[in-house]
């Protein structure tokens, strides 16, 4: 059997709950998983409930939150509690977007207690880590990488940790149609691994993400350090992103 992968699309502000509900008819109709290999749908907030029920419930599937905020309830504007993405059928939550940390300021503090409430709140958390174009060119793409995996996961006991998958996602490969090539994305995922298995995680997977479309995909998975890739802009056409689940 070929080894699990994970497909994660992540839709971004994007996906109307009416477009998630013809998105998974379309999606659906014919479509044959391969063996180990799983996808992961991460909506707007606005459109978990709806890509759910319209998804159905499927051993490959998963439906996922962008963002949580690390408290439980309260005053909190705009923000998404994780016990509100699990009722509305999420079971899955990004962690740590770059977006998350460059557009809207997340601190590597926040993103570790995002983790934190996802884990306690029963979400797989989707840990997402990565560096700039400035931290690339200045060396510290390792230093970096590593620095945020342990801000993130700091203070997590096993049975937590073993819970936690990763997402590699060079900030300046995001949206860019710019990606790392599968031997620089292997040189970092190593690290990512061996971090991992040093904190205790029993078996890291650690998925990649930076304009993976239909065109780089399989030669990216061909790499085995790579356990799945996560996806946003080529992930948004159903015909696309199946061809890139079912063909890599
Ligand atoms: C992402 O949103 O995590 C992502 C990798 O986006 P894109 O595939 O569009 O680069």
């Amino acid at each position: 059997m070929s080894r699990p992968l994970i497909f994660a699309a992540n839709w971004k502000m994007n996906v109307a709950p009416a477009e998630a509900r013809a998105f998974a008819t379309r999606f659906l109709d014919g479509f044959r998983p391969g063996p180990g290999r799983s996808c992961w749908f991460f909506p707007s907030a606005v459109s978990v409930e709806a890509a759910a029920a319209a998804f159905g419930t499927h051993s490959w599937l998963a439906i996922g939150v962008q963002d949580v905020h690390w408290e439980p309830k309260g005053a909190f504007t705009g923000a998404t509690s994780v016990a509100l993405a699990a009722a509305a059928g999420a079971t899955v939550a990004l962690v740590g977007h770059s977006e998350r940390r460059h557009v809207f300021g997340e601190t590597e503090a926040d993103t570790a207690r995002k983790v934190g409430a996802a884990l306690a709140g029963g979400l797989v958390p989707l840990l997402c880590v990565g560096e700039t174009l400035a931290e690339r060119e200045a060396g510290q793409t390792e230093a970096v990488v590593l620095r945020q995996l342990g801000a993130a996961l700091a203070g997590l006991g096993p049975a937590a940790l073993a819970r936690v998958i990763v997402a590699y996602e060079p900030v300046w490969a995001i949206g860019t149609g710019k990606n790392a090539t599968p031997a620089d994305a292997a040189r970092v995922h190593r690290a990512v691994r061996g971090a991992l298995v040093a904190a205790g995680h029993p078996e890291p997977r650690v998925l990649y993400g930076g304009s993976v479309n239909q065109g780089n995909a399989a030669a990216l998975l061909a790499e085995p350090e790579l356990d799945g890739v996560l996806v946003g802009g080529a992930s948004l056409d159903p015909a696309g992103w199946r061809s890139i689940v079912e063909g890599a």
